[in-house]
Formats: C-alpha cells, structure tokens, sequence
C-alpha cells in the first residue's frame, strides 16, 4: 500500500519544492552516483519548531527503527549479512592500494549492495556481481583475514539465487526466491499450512504469517518459527524495543503511549492480535506532530504476498504545507460555486479533504536507502474499513529529488524547454506551482462535483480512473490561475502559474513518454489524463495558435503563446468532462480518452526518448539519513537534540554496520 516509489525516471514532470529555490543554493543535495543510482540528502523542514520532548520523542523512535536495519538485510537473502560483513571489513582494514582501478570496482559493488540491502538490485530484484575479478576479491578478504570460498563462489555466481523474489511462471516460486522468509518447504507446503489455520467467516482476520518463517521442523513437519523477542531477530528487536520503550516516556500524548506499549507487547509475544490492536491505536493519532512507522509493514518482497519487511520511518508534520490545504479545505464552498461546470452538476454542500504532509527525519529498513515519496497504512482492510487509514506525502524526499534534479548539468528542463527564459520562470515558480496543483487537485478536485440522481459511480467504466484523475488536474489547472489564489496568500502573484501551465503541456506532450517504451501505448491513467488534456487544448487552441509547436535543429518543443486562452480551454474541458461524469456519458468519455490519451505519435516519441537518453540520467535515487544525536548535560538528562546532514554515503554505511549491527 506504500510502495508510491519515485524513480527520477518518473520525477521529469510531477512534483514540488516548497520555498524558492534560492536559500538551498549552498546545500548540495546530490551526494554520490554510481551505476544506475544516485544517492542524496535531505533537510528536515521543521526541525527547529519542535520541543526538546518532541525531539527526544523523534530520536528515540530513530532509534528503534535503525536496529531494525539487520532484519531487513537477512529477510532478503541469508547470505546478505555475510556479504556485508566481508564487504565491510575490506572498507574498514584493507591497507593496499585504493587506488586501482579494481578497489574502484570494489568500492563500486560495495555501494551497490549497500544501496539494495544486499545482492539484488532494490527495485529489479535481480541479482549484481562485482566487476573486479574474483582473484582480486580474494586477495582483499585474504588481506583481512576474512578469507571465505563459500560466500566468494555466492557473490560471484550470478545464477545462485538470481532473483530475489522469483517471478518464474512454471517453477516452484517459494523455493526459487532468494528471500529468507521460508526454508525447504514448497509453495504447496506453505499454501496448505496457511489455508488450515485461516477462518473465511472471521471479519477482522489476523494477517496470517506476516511476522514469521515457514520451516519443516525436525520430524518432517511444516511448522512457522515468530520474528519476536526470545524468537528469530531476537537481538535487533531487543533494541528495537529498549529504544521504543524509552520513547514512550516522551509520546505527545496518551495515544501514542499506549500504540508504543501494544507495539512493545507485539514484538514481546509475535502475536498478531496486538499488531492489529497497535494499528488501531496508531491510526487514531492524527493530532500529534511526531508520527512513525516500525514494523513488519509490506508483503510485496514474499512470492506468496503473506511476510512482511522490517521497515521503519520517523516523520514529523510539515506545517507550511499543512497550513495550505486547510486554507483550501476551508474555502472549498467558495471554490465550488466558482468552478466553471454546470450548476446541476455542482454540490451545493462540499467539503474539501485536508491531505496530510510530513517531512521525514530518519528512513530505516525497507525504506532505506530508497524511499516511497508517500505512505498509506494500515495494510488490514477491516482495519481501514472500521477504523480510518494514514494517508500521507513527504514533502521533504519529493522537494529533494527536485533540487537534485537541478543539479544535474543537463536536466529534462534544460533539454526540453525552448528557452533560457522559460527555464528561468520553471526554476523560480515551477516546482512550487506543481505542488500547489497537486493540493488543488486532491483538497478539491476529487471532492468537487456530483453525479445526477440515478447514474452509478461505475458508469465510465475502464475510462473511469483517467477521466477523473483529468476532470481534478483540469480543476488545478484552472484555480491556479485564479485571482483568488493571489487573495488566500497560497500563490504569490499572478505570473507564478505560467511556468507551471508551460510545464503541463510540455509534460503532457512529451517529457512524460520518457517512461514509455517505443511502440507502446500510453496506458496508465495518470499518462493518459494529461496527455488528454494536452492533446485537447493544442488541438482546440490551433486555430488561435494557443500552443506552438515549434523545431530547432531538428527537435521539437511546444511553447504556450496564449496563458489566459489556455486557462479558458481548460475551463472549457473541465466543464465537459463534468458533465460526462455527472450524466456517466459512457460514450463520450470513450472517445475522449481514445482520440487524445491513448496513441503516441512514434517519431515524435523516438526523439523524445533519444534525447532523454542523451542526458545520461540516473533512473533511481536513494537517501543517507541526517545525523541526529543527544547533547547531555552534566546530571546525564538530554539538553538538546542536534541534527547534521552528513554527506558521505558510505561513511553512513560504515557507521549503521558499526552501530546498529546485532545479527
Ligand atoms: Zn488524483
């Protein structure tokens, strides 16, 4: 439910920074690349508004989910942890040259396994070898006295263990998985065992075999071994739990006291019940300021999507940004009773949805390096039936990945814009205005409109999702650009949409297919509702030369010549795609989507690829942490709760392996 990765692949359009871009001209966000990974750092926006409670609060619970960092490494592969702690002692105590070109390959390996948690890449799963020659490895654990064939043949077989969850169509893909969540048990084995123990009638089920390993105990049988304090991971969930009982002692308040005490219980006892009871405590807890997730979270790593990964973050809330949606929550009447739609079609009564944003303090387990850019928990759907889901967004990582972005030499911005001028306005408002649209487009897109009495929400049918996801970007587009964004004090002027409407086309036109192989179409909603709406509003707006497509040395770029006009051709199809909603105008909706969001144009799409590839970008991105350490003061109370932002990757690395390390 959390996985909203973001890979840089997908970050040349969406996205946001939340102050001009101006005050971060000292911070290098960039920090290191290798292979196909960048690695960066993030600010903690904030940080200096909470209370030495609040931050000691926030330093305990770090705390708990670092020493959650082996568990993640040995549930993705048994052999991980050896390989770390070889790599390891190479970085730690090799005395020859590191200067080569074969300790440079090494390093290079050594990065990369540190970026996956272990030998599979993070997001293909499958399994990386070194580029420096075995012999050479050898000679490297020789020289440190760490000298192992077994673990050598390991690293540099690449058909052992080849993928971490195995997506074979004929094998066997419990035996085939190189993650460690069973051992010599099929998926016939573990699929019976399972199917015995759940109860069908039960209407708040436990999440059988979350925390646990399949196994055949001694006499042959199928047996589970608990991930829990005197079980496996006894060691990390000791400290996971002396460091979340500690912050217990500095909770904002009586729910998540108790939520930590359950949490405790549930990493004492393995017993699921109490896991279910700590998400039903956790997920009351919208009023305090500090929020965290320590667990066994997500199930997308089991073949069998039963165990779940240790994964661990610690966020706090981003106040500016809070601030903004409940200013556009509160004026959402207002918003509605202007919007350019059919009387008819309008709610007389709205309420708009104030989404939540946090800026994340320490990313552990699953969640780190790599990180999603958005969270929505608890996973039990009785649990998010009865009692309400988490659904959050972190500023911090998306505004990250940006400045990143502009660090870069060459960017999809430079490549793809027509001028210097229009570069200049994207870097001053551009990503400010994205995230503005983004509030708009959840606060009160969604929230806007009705159906007439006797149309079913299911009536678009497959066009459903890209219809609505259009019908609250065109809402965004639209109030961006209005007076009344200027009024709220949310936009600073009245140019500061421009960029932002340049960007959409040029996104909806082009950039977005970056993402899109040659020869395919274009199929996901997101794709197709802003290609929908850039496709429509060039073609309506070609008589008045709206857009302009315009070529330079043989590559194309699309230029807004008519800001207002464009805004009135937006006005234009959101009233439409209203009324198509509203009436479940099956056929119309139809053919919007498949005269304007589905087909792409193969030469333009051929050079839009080519000249992405030209940039040499780094699809995936990952994070180091910002330092955060106590200051005590003479009697041994803490005084304060420093925070630094460390700019060496592996020095972090090295640190965690000397720090957090109990498997
Ligand atoms: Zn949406």
């Amino acid at each position: 439910m959390n996985k909203l990765f973001k890979m840089m692949l997908i970050s040349a359009s969406a996205a946001a920074v939340a102050a001009c871009a101006g005050e971060n001209e000292q911070f290098k966000y960039t920090i290191d690349q290798f292979a196909d990974l960048k690695v960066m750092r993030y600010k903690i926006p904030g940080w200096e508004s909470l209370s030495l409670k609040q931050k000691t609060y926030v330093y305990y619970l770090a705390e708990a989910a670092k020493y959650g960092r082996d568990i993640t490494w040995d549930q993705y592969c048994k052999w991980n942890l050896p390989v770390r702690h070889a790599i390891e002692a190479v970085l730690n105590g090799y005395e020859g040259d590191r200067n080569c070109e074969n300790f440079g390959l090494f390093v290079e390996y050594a990065k990369r396994v540190y970026f996956s948690n272990g030998v599979h890449h993070h997001y293909a799963e499958d399994k990386f070898v070194p580029a420096c020659p075995k012999e050479y490895f050898a000679s490297l654990l020789e020289a440190v006295g760490k000298s192992d064939d077994a673990l050598l043949d390991f690293i540099y077989d690449k058909d052992a263990m080849t993928q971490r969850r195995s997506t074979s169509k004929t094998g066997d893909i419990v035996a085939l998985s190189a993650v460690n969540f069973y051992d010599g048990v099929s998926r016939a084995e573990v699929d019976a065992f399972y199917n015995k123990m759940m109860d069908p009638k039960d209407p708040c089920p436990i999440s059988y075999g979350l925390n646990s390993k399949v196994v055949k105990d001694a006499k042959g049988r199928v047996t589970e071994q608990l991930w829990k304090l005197d079980g496996i991971y006894g060691p990390a969930i000791a400290k996971i739990c002396e460091n979340l009982e500690k912050a217990a002692a500095f909770a904002e308040n009586d729910i998540q006291a108790r939520a930590i005490a359950i949490l405790i219980d549930y990493y004492k006892t393995g017993d699921l019940r109490k896991w279910d009871e700590f998400n039903v405590e956790w997920v009351k807890d919208t009023l305090g300021k500090v929020d965290f997730i320590n667990g066994f979270i997500e199930d997308y790593d089991d073949p069998l999507g039963r165990k779940a990964t240790f994964e661990g973050m610690v966020h706090i809330k981003d106040s500016a940004a809070s601030a903004r949606t409940e200013k556009l929550s509160a004026n959402a009447q207002w918003f509605e009773d202007n919007a350019p739609m059919d009387p008819r079609f309008k709610k007389t009564s709205v309420r708009g949805i104030s989404a939540k944003v946090v800026n994340a303090v320490t990313l552990a387990g699953a969640t780190y390096p790599a990180t999603p850019i958005g969270i929505n928990l608890p996973n039990a759907d009785w649990i998010r039936k009865n009692h309400g889901s988490k659904s959050v967004t972190i500023a911090n990582i998306t505004h990250t990945y940006d400045y990143s972005a502009q660090e870069q030499p060459k960017s999809v911005l430079s490549e793809f814009a027509w001028d210097e001028a229009e570069i200049a306005a994207q870097k001053k408002y551009g990503d400010y205005a994205d995230e503005v649209h983004t509030d708009l487009h959840e606060c009160l897109g969604h929230a806007s409109g009705q159906l007439l009495p006797g149309v079913s929400s299911t009536a678009l049918g497959e066009y459903q999702s890209a219809l609505e996801e259009a019908r609250a970007d065109l809402f965004g587009l639209y109030y961006i650009a209005d007076p009344k964004m200027v009024e709220l004090g949310i936009m600073p002027d009245m140019e500061a949409y421009k960029p932002h409407f340049a960007g959409y086309i040029r996104n909806g036109l082009m950039t977005q297919f970056t993402r899109v192989e040659l020869g395919k179409q274009n199929t996901e909603a997101h794709m197709q509702n802003r290609k929908l709406i850039a496709e429509w509003c060039y073609e309506k707006g070609a008589a008045a030369n709206v857009i302009e497509k315009r070529v330079r040395e043989g590559k194309t770029y699309f230029v807004v010549n008519d800001f207002e006009a464009l805004r009135g051709l937006f006005a234009e199809l959101l009233a439409e795609i209203q009324r198509i909603k509203s009436e479940g105008d099956y056929a119309a909706g139809k053919a919007l989507i498949e005269t304007y969001a589905v087909d792409i144009d193969p030469v333009l799409h051929a050079e839009v690829l080519e000249r992405y590839k030209a940039l040499n970008l780094k699809p995936y991105g990952g994070f180091v942490n910002p330092d955060i350490e106590p200051v005590f003061a003479a009697d041994g109370s803490i005084s304060d709760i420093k925070v630094s932002y460390p700019d060496d990757y592996l020095a972090q690395q090295l640190a965690y392996d000397a720090r957090y390390s109990t498997l």
